[in-house]
């Protein structure tokens, strides 16, 4: 009885043919009206609707008799329309009730709600398949799948088999949507042009375009599905590959003929008023920076590296090179209060070098600000320290060298298009305490140069991490007593509620009068700190936590970056749960900055789940920011670990980060040796390519394909 599907019908005659460009109303069954349907899913054309893939697939593929239906499971069953009634309801709906016999002896009954328009499909003696659950009460089907069959059974779409489950908008049904799927791969799957080259694609063992289009929506078994999934998953991954490594080439072309390092003189001087020596992968940083400054071709570079693991002096470094070659250096933070801090921190490095650090923010004075400018304009190296602001205020640096950035997550790709537009491309130098996966690395930072911070410095105490419950807030606050007693500070953080409006403040608002009330804690002062506070007070909170003043912070993530306080030892981190992993590292890396010994207690609120707390335990287990950036990224996904739209990274259809590591080194290596061979894909087999990424990619690669 079960009956293949078979793979493709054939177009509707005295038709005309539709190309893949082909507007949506055009398609068979389709119209003006809900072409502005299909519009709402961002699907204007018929080969938008063939890339519209299924977000999963029910597999419908088990026929049975009725007499031998069971509850439990997904079943399909043949049958003939018994008996027919529509039903008003009392609430004025029309319901409809079928009665399906299949000669098994057994009749199986359906019951569909609310769709009247059944009475013309479903009439007696009609032929059905119907995929559906059984109701093990009444032995009937609640709005089973259904289709209808005329002579020939053959490529079914909605029943008995792996049936596609696709997003929907209103006006747009289930079966709605894969009618008009249907309908386009019959039409023009065999004309959309594939931009995975010939070579490539048998080099890495693809199936035809056409072919996978048609397997993703209708596959005939899990192997074609699988293979369909492979050779779409790898496009996506190649054009964003070979965007990168375009990309690449281009930076790689604008010689900028000079070298921008001076002797090391100056270096050589802060290094030697260091009170400690670097680690081994400081100074192998340093060289790598170095040698970049030295080339010819702008530096792209990323200086990774967990928190506390010294990337400002590195970058500090790399800076009195450039400084020393005669040339300014603009520093980054991605906040006002991070800007003021560098800028003490690197004047206080500057000073037995004798090197000019200016802080340029939202907040320095007008009268200030027209001196620094005059200082920048008559090109004195300098290195000016300000927040991502600097690039989009009319700053001139005119003979801005090198850009340096802190904590590149909240640097985008815009910011990036703007220093490039500031005339001479700087070499950029990107810092990031974000352990990033090499494999989100490879995809969206692909053009990017890495260099990795993975010794802790010496003379560090032990930082111990232990996951509690909320029920244990009382010996928390008894242990933070103690501590702040033998002379160190703490740190509690609370998450922000993003959905509850301004609940985050209050949130935050209300652990500080929690804290603040404590019997124990009486003796002490309690700050707060969020993202709400005026820039002002922002500033003096944290000056007050910095200097000793304030021993208790309560406070957002807005501590997240940056903050070094050496004598916090203590940092609480409520609703632990809530947030990543990657997160919760950083966070604990706020403390055991100094020489005692640190404790970073991440408190499960009660609604924590039990996978919850154990995700939690993992931070117990290791301290390595890459095992656990990997770990987030298979738990929690790329987007809530990033943010997408903050990252810059591209969102896939198919692609799932945590899965395709394979897959994406496999493209990686095929769009290097594409690019490396046809520079411009200007061969005719990469004709389908070029336009390909000039539709979807146009910005980035303007200067590399038409420059
Ligand atoms: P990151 O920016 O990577 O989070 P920082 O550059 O802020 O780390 O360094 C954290 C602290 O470690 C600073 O107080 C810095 O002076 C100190 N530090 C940096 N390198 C070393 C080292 N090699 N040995 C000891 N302390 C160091
Ligand atoms: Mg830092």
């Amino acid at each position: 009885m079960p009956v293949p599907p078979t793979s493709s019908r054939r177009p509707i005659p005295g038709k005309p043919p539709l190309e893949p460009a082909s507007r949506l109303q055009f398609l068979p069954g389709v119209g003006p009206q809900r072409a502005e349907a299909f519009e709402r899913l961002g699907l204007s054309t018929v080969e938008h609707l063939m890339r519209h893939y299924p977000r999963t697939w029910l597999d419908a593929r088990r026929f049975v008799r009725i007499a031998d239906l069971r509850p439990g499971e997904l079943l399909t069953v043949e049958g003939t329309v018994h008996t027919s009634v529509a039903i008003r309801t009392r609430a004025g709906r029309t319901d409809f009730r079928v009665e399906l016999d299949d000669g098994s002896g057994a009749r199986l009954g359906l019951y569909f709600f609310g769709q009247p328009f059944l009475a013309r499909t479903l009439l007696r003696g009609v032929r059905v398949v119907v995929s559906g659950e059984l109701d093990p009460l009444e032995r009937r089907m609640l709005n089973p799948l259904f289709e209808v069959v005329e002579g020939e059974m053959e490529a079914l779409l909605h029943v008995g088999r792996l049936v596609p489950v696709h997003a929907l908008t209103k006006g747009i049904t289930a079966r709605g949507m894969r009618t008009a799927v249907r309908h386009a791969l019959d039409a023009a799957a065999a004309a959309v042009k594939d931009p995975v080259p010939a070579a490539a694609a048998e080099a890495h063992g693809l199936v035809p375009l056409a072919e996978a289009l048609l397997q993703i929506h209708f596959p005939e078994d899990e192997a074609r599905l699988a293979a369909a999934r492979r050779k779409l998953a790898f496009e996506e991954l190649f054009l964003l590959q070979t965007v990168l490594e375009l990309r690449r080439q281009a930076l790689a072309q604008e010689g900028r003929g000079r070298n921008t390092a001076g002797a090391g003189q100056l270096a050589a001087r802060a290094r030697a008023a260091l009170p400690y020596t670097l680690t081994g992968d400081q100074d192998g940083a340093l060289e790598e920076i170095v040698a970049d400054l030295k080339r010819a071709t702008p530096m792209h570079r990323m200086l990774q590296g967990d928190v506390g693991s010294g990337k400002t002096v590195v970058a500090f470094l790399a800076a009195l090179h450039v400084m020393e070659a005669g040339h300014q250096v603009a520093f980054m933070a991605p906040t006002e209060i991070l800007a003021r801090q560098h800028g003490r921190t690197l004047a206080a490095l500057a000073a037995p070098a004798g090197a000019a650090v200016e802080v340029l923010t939202g907040a320095t004075p007008a009268a200030a600000r027209r001196a620094l400018a005059a200082r920048f304009e008559a090109g004195e190296p300098l290195l000016v320290v300000g927040t991502h602001a600097l690039l989009e205020e009319k700053v001139r640096l005119p003979d801005l060298a090198l850009a340096i950035v802190d904590e590149q997550h909240r640097f985008g790709v815009r910011q990036r298009a703007t220093l490039a537009q500031k005339g001479v491309i700087p070499d950029l130098l990107v810092l990031t305490a974000t352990p990033i996966p090499r494999t989100l690395m490879l995809a969206c930072y692909g053009d990017l140069a890495v260099s990795t911070l993975k010794a802790r410095p010496a003379g560090r105490g032990r930082l111990v991490t232990r996951v509690t419950g909320e029920e244990k807030f009382p010996q928390v606050v008894e242990f933070m007593a103690g501590e702040l007693a033998a002379g160190r500070q703490a740190f509690v953080v609370v998450p922000l509620i993003e959905e509850a409006g301004r609940a985050d403040v209050r949130a935050a608002e209300a652990e500080f009068e929690r804290l603040a009330s404590q019997p124990l804690l009486r003796s002490w002062k309690v700050g707060l700190l969020h993202g709400r506070l005026k820039a002002d007070a922002k500033q003096s909170v944290m000056e007050a936590f910095a200097a000793g003043g304030v021993q208790v912070l309560v406070t957002t993530t807005v501590v997240e970056v940056g903050v070094d306080v050496p004598n916090a030892t203590v940092m609480v981190v409520e609703n632990a749960e809530r947030f990543g992993l990657t997160q919760l590292h950083q966070l604990r890396g706020r403390v055991g900055r100094g020489a005692h010994r640190s404790v970073c207690v991440m408190v499960a609120g009660p609604a924590a789940s039990a996978t919850a707390r154990e995700r939690l335990e993992l931070l117990t287990t290791t301290t390595d920011g890459f095992a656990l950036a990997e770990a987030d990224l298979r738990l929690r996904g790329p987007g809530e670990m990033w943010g997408t739209r903050q990252s810059g990274l591209p969102r896939f259809k198919l692609v799932d980060l945590a899965r395709d590591e394979e897959l994406l080194e496999e493209t990686r290596v095929a769009a290097r040796a594409l690019v490396g061979e046809d520079p411009q894909l200007l061969r005719p087999g990469h004709a389908a390519l070029r336009e390909t990424l000039l539709a979807h990619y146009r910005e980035p690669l303007e200067v590399a394909l038409t420059g």
